[in-house]
């Protein structure tokens, strides 16, 4: 039997609804054994972030190595990352284990505002990690921070999308859930070439937490498996629809999407 396997790199969600959590959930629940390095713990649940608590760089580096000597993630995803040394350091590690398949979710701020990545890393973001991505999924207040570009259009979307893909991703694909101005969700993946359009039904619901951890899990997890890029984005944003569709509405805040298949 050939075993799946991806590895998480990212940020621990104490409730579970996003980051590792919901990395790991994801994959499990796509038939893929999931691997973790966490980069940072946080104090968190429904209602918001309490706490940030970075791991040392020491321990992150050894979480990295224990998994590039031994294990053989087919795909990898990236995900709180915090700072520019703890990018520049698994930008290294990715490079030495020559890992495939880099999926980056640039997380930046949590939906309650607190800061996931530190405002001086944003550079680091773009000059040591973006690079080495096979794809990139910005969500639009990402994607316009990535870009400097105020993104209003689809137009824009477009232009943002050649920036991030001159930045070095091989693909990416913005998200298109932070524009309410529409009846319908629509995400831009593009290759360099091709502007694809995937659009769904938006589902009005406070109980969106983690939906861009789970998005971005269910993507590496596809590419595990060995599905296209194109394969992949269409399988993940019909995971994270479901996922939305079927929220748990657990906690007293914004609960968790139900990331069960
Ligand atoms: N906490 C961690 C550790 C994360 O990695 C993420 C991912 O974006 C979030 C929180 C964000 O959660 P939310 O979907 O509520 O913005």
């Amino acid at each position: 039997m050939s075993v799946y396997q991806a590895l998480t790199i990212a940020g621990s969600d104490s409730g579970g609804g996003a980051g590792i959590q919901a990395d790991l959930k994801t994959f499990q629940e796509l038939g893929v054994y999931g691997m973790s390095v966490i980069t940072a713990i946080t104090a968190q649940n429904t209602t918001g972030v309490q706490g940030v608590y970075p791991v040392e760089i020491e321990g992150i580096v050894q979480q990295l190595d224990s998994i590039g000597t031994d294990l053989q993630p087919r795909a990898v995803k990236t995900g709180m990352l915090f700072s520019a040394d703890i990018i520049r350091h698994v930008a290294e590690k990715v490079k030495q284990y020559q890992w495939q398949h880099l999926v980056i979710d640039p997380v930046m701020v949590a939906k309650g505002g607190s800061v996931l990545l530190q405002q001086e890393a944003l550079q680091a973001l773009i000059t040591d990690l973006i690079p080495l991505a096979e794809i990139i999924t910005p969500n639009l207040p990402e994607a316009e921070l990535l870009t400097g570009l105020a993104i209003t259009n689809l137009q824009q979307r477009e232009q943002a999308a050649r920036q991030l893909i001159e930045m070095g991703a091989t693909y990416v694909v913005i998200k298109g859930g932070h524009d309410t101005s529409t009846s319908t969700v629509i995400d831009l993946l593009y290759d360099g070439q091709r502007f694809d359009y995937l659009e769904s039904e938006r589902i009005d619901t406070p109980h969106t937490h983690g939906t861009g951890c789970t998005f971005s899990a269910a993507l590496t997890a596809e590419l595990a498996k060995g599905q296209s890029i194109h394969e992949a984005v269409h399988t993940a944003k019909q995971f994270i629809q479901a996922a939305i569709e079927d929220g748990l509405g657990i906690g007293s805040g914004h609960g968790p999407t139900n990331h069960f298949a």
